[in-house]
């Protein structure tokens, strides 16, 4: 559990290198020599020739280029809305904990929202009513309903853990929407800590894992949060 309960994220795997595979990637696109020779010049030994070329190219947006580095995560601690949330990104692979094979043998785990945790009275009714949810479920497994029907009755806060693996093209794209202020706060955190974990290991990625204001240099949501200006305005 983490101190403010809300994902625990580890980045479990990454190519370690990176930034050569990109470069070779980008170099081979406009160079006659082969990319085993690219790889094996000199140029790729030199971070910040590399960067050059790379961000010229992710630019220009040529994202093909970014598209053979793969990067994989261990999550835990998220609601089931959150996980719902992450799935609708068709670029990613998930394996995620089944409601069918694990069943529940004890109060469920759950997430509740800081807008009812503020709240003590509803805060209180919230836990009350997770814990009813929780006596039926054990009821209908107990009287020989499987799990896979059992959990019908299991709720969006239910907790889940998944390992959520991509490419960098998706990462930059989850996070320019995910951590846009739009998004709810939950996925908001998870996809903040998978780009911290990202970046603390491989830092020039921190122009790139950033909210899409950031890149489009404007705000082009109904409701902006006044980070940017609105488009058109
Ligand atoms: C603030 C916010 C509010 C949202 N509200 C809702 C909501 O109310 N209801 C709802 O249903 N969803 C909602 N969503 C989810 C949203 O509609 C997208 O499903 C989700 O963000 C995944 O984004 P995506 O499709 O761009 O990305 P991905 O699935 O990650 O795909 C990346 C990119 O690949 C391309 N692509 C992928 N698949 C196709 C395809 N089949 N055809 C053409 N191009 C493709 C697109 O360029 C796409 O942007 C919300 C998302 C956000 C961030």
């Amino acid at each position: 559990m983490t101190k403010d309960g809300y994902a625990q994220v580890k980045l479990i795997s990454k190519p370690e290198n990176m930034l050569k595979t990109i470069y070779t990637a980008c170099r081979t696109c406009y160079s006659s020599d082969s990319p085993l020779n690219i790889y094996e010049c000199d140029n790729a030994q030199d971070n910040e020739k590399m960067l050059k070329l790379i961000s010229r190219v992710i630019s220009s947006g040529h994202y093909s280029t970014i598209e053979h580095i793969q990067v994989s995560f261990a999550i835990s601690n998220i609601s089931r809305a959150c996980s719902h949330q992450l799935v609708r990104h068709r670029h990613m692979s998930f394996s995620q904990k089944s409601q069918r094979y694990v069943k529940e043998k004890e109060q469920f785990e759950y997430l509740i929202p800081d807008s009812i945790a503020e709240n003590q009275e509803l805060k209180e009714k919230f836990e009350n009513f997770m814990g009813e949810i929780s006596a039926f479920y054990l009821e209908l497994t107990e009287k020989g309903i499987p799990a896979e029907d059992a959990r019908a009755v299991l709720p969006n806060a239910a907790s889940t853990s998944m390992v959520a693996s991509l490419n960098l093209r998706e990462m930059i794209h989850l996070a320019n929407l995910r951590l846009c202020t739009r998004a709810q706060k939950e996925i908001r955190i998870l996809v903040k800590r998978m780009c911290d974990a990202l970046t603390e290991e491989e830092p020039w990625l921190k122009d790139y894992l950033v909210p899409k204001c950031e890149r489009l240099g404007y705000c082009d949501e109904d409701k902006s949060c006044g980070r940017k200006q609105v488009k058109g305005n």
